[in-house]
């Protein structure tokens, strides 16, 4: 066992601090990453405040990880000491399930182990990605291309696969036209993807306040929702909304700006219910469906689909004493659009 530096939150409701946490030592099958940017995603906020169930305090969180490799065990052979590399969501799941075996470890029938505040196999509560280093088994380490700019890569590997997966699955592309609801972190993502993947690009958002970014991230289209002429002008327009929304917001109003055979696909995950009104699905054979990040191999793709379309996220790099600060702006929607530590400032 060895210490990292980290950020820890020891209540729901406080500060997180400057503390240590227990890394594992490197297994045969592990990779040691010294970690040098930790985005700030949505989700750290909800587990650390109990939004999402118990939380066993002390943690610390962060899904979105990028770093280098500093020692691999004696088994491994997909990375190597020096290489750029990203964590994401999931640091473990079966490895034998049909979901895994398909690529699909997020859905894993016994459940993935995620990268914080999950049971690992030796029993241990998993760590995130606010601290120094990370131990995992490689065969959930992501490599990350040359190309992208290192502290970019980290929000793709939370907000970008949990929205490239829904648009590759639902099939956005040439001839199909998509809206994303909200530009935020996750929504930013999904209007540049998107867009490379070559489909028709609306942004639905509360005002018009941040237009010029949407259409400068390759949106064609920007309406306010908050403007009722919206819903009546958009009326059975999308083959695919992907919500991003993390907020309640009025499902049946937006299932019937989708088209007949279209999908309403949620990302964002709001505590409370939704409720629907079965006509807005029945009248257009319309779905209304959820997907959950993305596996390891389609991450892959998706860090590679980046780097050749010369996509990332736009950064707020912060250093770790202001994390606390960070977390208000995002409660507050007051990021463009994703905040990253930089993790050198841990613990100096
Ligand atoms: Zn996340
Ligand atoms: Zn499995």
């Amino acid at each position: 066992m060895t210490l990292a530096n980290a950020y820890v939150a020891t209540s729901a409701s406080g500060p997180l601090v400057p503390g240590t946490i227990e890394r594992r030592e490197v297994g045969p099958n592990d990779v040691l990453i010294d970690i040098a940017w930790a985005g700030i995603c949505h989700s750290d906020i909800h587990t650390v405040r109990g939004d999402w169930g118990a939380v066993p305090y002390p943690i610390t969180v962060g899904h979105e990880i990028a770093g280098f490799v500093a020692a691999v065990g004696s088994e491994v052979t997909r990375h190597k000491v020096g290489d750029r590399v990203g964590v994401g969501c999931i640091v473990d799941s079966c490895r034998e399930c049909e979901h895994c075996l398909a690529g699909n470890e997020q859905y894993c029938r016994k459940g993935m182990t995620g990268t914080y505040n999950a049971i690992d196999r030796d029993g241990t509560v998993t760590q995130g990605g606010y601290s120094t280093n990370v131990v995992v088994d490689e065969r959930y380490v992501l490599r990350v291309p040359e190309s992208i700019p290192f502290e970019k890569a980290a929000p793709l590997l939370c907000a970008g696969i949990t929205t490239y997966s829904p648009l590759r699955h639902w099939n956005a592309g040439p001839g199909k036209k998509v809206a994303v609801v909200g530009l935020g972190g996750l929504g930013h993502m999904a209007v540049k993807f998107a867009h490379a993947l070559g489909a028709e690009v609306t942004v639905l958002s509360q005002s018009l306040k941040k237009r010029e970014d949407g259409l400068a991230m390759g949106a064609d289209h920007y309406h306010a929702t908050s403007d009722p002429d919206t819903f009546a002008a958009l009326a059975g327009r999308f083959d695919l909304i992907v919500n991003t929304v993390s907020a309640g917001i009025d499902i049946s109003a937006y299932l019937g700006l989708v088209a007949v055979d279209g999908a309403l696909v949620n990302v964002g995950a709001p505590s409370e219910p939704l409720p629907v009104n079965v006509f807005s699905l029945l009248l257009a054979r319309r779905s209304f469906a959820g997907s959950a990040i993305g596996g390891i191999s389609e991450t892959q793709e998706m860090l590679d689909f980046c780097a050749e379309h010369g996509i990332a996220p736009e950064v707020e790099v912060i250093s770790a004493d202001r994390v606390n600060e960070a977390w208000e702006r995002v409660l507050a929607s007051d990021v463009r659009y994703r905040f990253v530590i930089d993790a050198a400032t841990i613990g100096a």
